[in-house]
């Protein structure tokens, strides 16, 4: 069962609608003229990061690594509601496990505050901004119609009275909800962001950096375009439903007296994937209502969930340059995440032998007591990766469903005296079996040519059954095998009519125990055990062959417990 060697794909030119932007920018000088261009990645620390700010993250970082650029990690933690040092910590792990790094330049968008403050001030003292008192159900109501303009009556409200009532806000002298601030900009416009839209509201809160010291908090719309422009960013590159918004990030980096440029907003399509959620609010119900054992739970797109799952780095950054970057929304299949895994680990991954539902198998001409040793590749694609030892006696473990005692038709593997072989070991004929008083088979016994070694008859006879794997009894150990599947059984769980939850898939998660694994993998459970963070690193993975990729569990797996997780299947069900 030799595997297809595949190769991984050339790398496209690596150039996307993106960079013919930049390269314009660039081409016409202006404002970008002698500018280094300068990205930024800005995650709401309410959450961990999903395969979906991975694509986000290698445009971001990807944008400026090829222009000779910079990139900086921005905690965008003006919201003050479920921000948490925790999430912080997770985003910068997730992202320096991906292999891209920000130096000495990571953000809060809590930082600017101060500035955010003064450019209000600013924007009030220059009649551009004013504080309205309409309650939200007031504000919805007044918000106007297609060709039928907003109202606000506080809109003429005089500068001086603006910047006292402003005061107050800040001084806590308002309560939440009687008064904001608003951009003075066009009440009649046919973009609903640019008419006079709120730009700092009252909320008594506990900021996780800021603590009490504010109780007014600049809306996302107003905070980011002057972080952005703080920053020096020049191409602030975002997702689609930021298109909208465009407008007032121009009009916002105009008016505020910034000695700077006026960073360039480009938007892309966001991801997708079918099989799962990517909302952070979704995921985060996941966890909390425990459909899962947590954000890291193998079977969650977190980049902690996929890297605990066996996903590398390297796959995840293919799979993100081989989708591409566009401006229309697509859903992506998972089955080609998986395609993008299998080619990596098939590349990397050391091959061992591993029984899942184990049956004794007894080779009766073998003697008692008597064993050898064969040398096995750890990887036929990349011999220079060595080989390990395995050993061979005479009870061994081989999957249960590759013995029939009365075979159905095309069935190659061990029925009574049929000849397989025994991966990397003998040829062996089946003789029969034992049963319990139940009937169930508990071992199945066969004889072996001594003249094969290695699989190779002395005779040169043609086998035509199949090669199946074992371990030697003598020599193995036990291991929980956990199995995994799609999280939700609906292809868009998102569009449910029932929500979400309602597809979710019961068979998601299979617990195997009892499989026999080589027993040098407890020599390797040890040496992941000194790893400083066995949850920030990839674990120990191998190819069990026929079975898949598996990785040791991150968290679960010890010396005397080992437990693996299957990262992904052999064979492959994606398309191309
Ligand atoms: P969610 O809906 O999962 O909470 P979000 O956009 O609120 O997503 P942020 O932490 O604000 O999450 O996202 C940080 C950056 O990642 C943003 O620039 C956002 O555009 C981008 N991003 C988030 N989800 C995706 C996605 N599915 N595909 C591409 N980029 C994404
Ligand atoms: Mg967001």
């Amino acid at each position: 069962m030799a595997e297809e060697v595949k190769t991984l794909l050339p790398e496209e030119e690596g150039k996307n609608f993106i960079h013919n932007f930049i390269d314009e920018d660039i081409a016409e000088g202006g404002q970008f003229q002698g500018m280094t261009v300068h990205t930024r990645f800005p995650p709401e620390p309410n959450g961990y990061l999903h395969i979906g700010h991975c694509k986000a993250i290698c445009i971001d970082f990807g944008t400026a690594e090829k222009y000779g650029g910079l990139c900086n990690l921005r905690m965008d933690d003006t919201n003050p509601a479920k921000e948490d040092t925790e999430y912080v910590d997770a985003i910068q792990q997730d992202i320096h496990w991906l292999g891209f790094d920000w130096g000495d330049r990571f953000f809060y968008g809590s930082d600017y505050f101060e500035k955010d403050y003064e450019y209000a001030v600013e924007l009030i003292k220059k009649g551009l901004a004013y504080v309205c008192e309409l309650t939200p159900e007031e504000f919805r109501q007044n918000r106007g119609d297609i060709g039928v303009p907003a109202t606000s009556p506080y809109r003429d409200r005089p500068i001086e009275e603006n910047l006292r009532l402003f005061e107050k806000m800040k001084n806590g002298e308002v309560e939440e909800g009687k008064m904001t601030l608003r951009a003075k900009i066009d009440l009649a416009s046919g973009n609903f962001n640019m008419r006079d839209p709120i730009i700092y509201r009252v909320r008594y809160i506990n900021h996780h950096r800021q603590g009490t010291k504010w109780c007014i908090f600049p809306m996302y719309d107003f905070a980011h375009p002057i972080q952005d422009a703080l920053e020096g960013i020049t191409h602030s590159l975002c997702t689609l439903e930021f298109e909208e918004h465009r407008p007032l990030y121009d009009w916002v980096v105009s008016h505020v007296s910034i000695p700077y440029h006026k960073p360039r907003q480009i938007e892309f399509a966001r991801l997708g994937i079918d099989h799962t959620v990517m909302s952070k609010r979704k995921l985060r119900q996941l966890v909390e209502e425990h459909y899962v054992s947590g954000w890291d739970d193998p079977r969650m797109p977190t980049l902690c969930g996929l890297r605990r799952r066996g996903y590398t780095a390297r796959s995840i950054r293919n799979f993100c340059e081989r989708i591409g970057v566009s401006k229309a929304a697509s859903t992506v299949e998972y089955g080609f995440l998986e395609h993008c895994l299998r080619e990596d680990l098939n590349l990397t991954a050391e091959r061992t032998m591993a029984v899942l539902h184990p049956v004794k198998l007894t080779v009766t001409n073998y003697p008692e007591g008597q064993s050898e040793t064969f040398t096995v590749e750890n990887n036929p694609t990349a011999p220079e990766q060595g080989t390990h030892e395995i050993t061979f006696s005479r009870h061994l473990w081989v999957e249960a469903e590759d013995f029939m005692e009365t075979p159905i038709p095309k069935y190659k593997r061990m029925y009574p005296g049929n000849e397989v072989r025994l991966k990397g070991a003998y040829l062996v004929t089946c003789t029969g079996c034992v049963k319990d008083e139940n009937g169930n088979v508990v071992e199945v016994l066969c004889e072996y040519d001594p003249a094969s070694r290695g699989g190779n008859p002395a005779d040169g006879r043609k086998v035509k059954g199949a090669t199946i794997h074992w371990v030697d009894a003598a020599n193995c150990v036990d291991a929980e095998v956990r199995l995994y599947d799609n999280l939700f059984s609906d292809a868009n769980p998102d569009a449910a009519p029932e929500g979400f939850l309602s597809v979710l898939n019961p068979e998601s998660l299979a617990v195997l125990t009892g499989c026999k694994v080589e027993k040098a993998m407890v020599a390797v459970a040890q040496a992941f055990d000194k790893a400083a963070d066995r949850t920030g690193v990839n674990a120990p993975t191998f190819q069990f062959m026929r079975n898949g990729y598996f990785c040791m569990d991150n968290r679960d797996c010890t010396a005397d417990h080992l437990v693996f997780n299957r990262s992904v299947l052999l064979k492959d069900s994606f398309k191309k």
